[in-house]
């Protein structure tokens, strides 16, 4: 357990339980509410928040540590245990040919994420292509473009045509020698009509093996909201958080992932197209707690 990654105040407080075998209700109690400060900080929603503490609490006072676990590891335990379970493990993504369609908010981080998970998919001996149907937003093909001649990947887009649609169908035929097929979607300031009409006709031409919300890191209350609006339209099979490398945690992502029932699969860590992860569920959690 990564306890070195966690914050200063949580440290103290669990360091404050060795050499106990067993947790009073007061320990559980001060922990738990480290738990709660963490959180909220890291962005998670207040309602995940308490249902994560009433689970982790009640666990901890219940469960008695197996014999030869302190009590400080036994706690510790818990808490991964339980945030592993809402986080869940990373999107299963098999290395076979597919198509994924990305989703989400302009400035969300999909045109550079589309060419970041070309640029992994191609170290991973697979043949990627990114199909730009972005007609919405200027310089979004110049973008992608550009991206993904630096990743190195396979790229379809058509600056002077208007319509997504067919530029999705276009953009599969062309580059049908290639094996994962990476759609990006044009994204507005918020949840317009005509942003998820567009997306739903996208989805019918392109029928994808996978959907992904594109989340800023950054992102708070709107999260859950805008994940409910593309799980009614698309349907959403994971999560890609973008911007890790800055401040924000990413925890109003897990809003996202909660509301869809889905996983997170990438994360973004910087603008070039090598700064991506894959999800890892241990790592990120020491984050949120950190
Ligand atoms: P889109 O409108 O959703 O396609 O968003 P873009 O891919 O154009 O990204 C919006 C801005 O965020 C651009 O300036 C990107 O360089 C930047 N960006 C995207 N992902 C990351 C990331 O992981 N880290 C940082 N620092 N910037 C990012």
């Amino acid at each position: 357990m990564v306890l070195d990654n966690l914050g200063s105040s949580l440290r103290g407080t669990l360091s404050k339980l060795q050499g106990k075998s067993r947790l009073s209700e007061e320990d559980v109690q001060e922990v738990v509410k480290e738990i709660q400060r963490s959180l909220l900080q890291a962005d998670v929603d207040v309602a995940l928040v308490m249902d994560l503490s009433d689970s982790i609490k009640q666990r901890a006072l219940d469960e008695d540590p197996p014999a030869g676990t302190s009590a400080r590891d036994h706690v510790l335990r818990i808490v991964y245990e339980e945030m592993t379970d809402l986080i869940g493990e990373s999107t299963k993504l098999p290395l076979e040919p597919q198509t994924i369609l990305l989703a989400g908010l302009q400035g969300s981080g999909k045109t550079t994420s589309a060419a970041k998970m070309a640029w992994w998919f191609s170290k991973k001996g697979l043949r990627p292509a990114v199909i730009q149907t972005d007609t919405f937003r200027p310089g979004a093909y110049d973008q992608a473009k550009q991206m993904c001649e630096r990743a190195e990947v396979e790229f379809y887009g058509d600056p002077d045509a208007d319509d997504p649609v067919e530029i999705a169908r276009e953009g599969l035929e062309q580059t049908s020698e290639r094996d994962v097929h990476i759609v990006d979607t044009a994204g507005r300031h918020a949840l317009e009509e005509d942003l998820i009409s567009e997306i739903e006709e996208i989805n019918t031409v392109v029928d994808p093996d996978t959907s992904l919300l594109v989340l800023d890191a950054a992102i708070g209350q709107g999260a859950k909201d805008q994940a409910r609006e593309f799980e009614n339209s698309i349907g959403i099979n994971g999560v890609v958080i973008t911007k890790l490398d800055g401040t924000a945690k990413g925890g109003g992502a897990l809003a996202a992932v909660n509301e869809t029932d889905s996983t997170i699969a990438f994360l973004g860590t910087g603008e070039t197209v090598q700064d991506i992860e894959r999800f890892e569920p241990s790592g990120f959690i020491s984050r949120l707690l950190g």
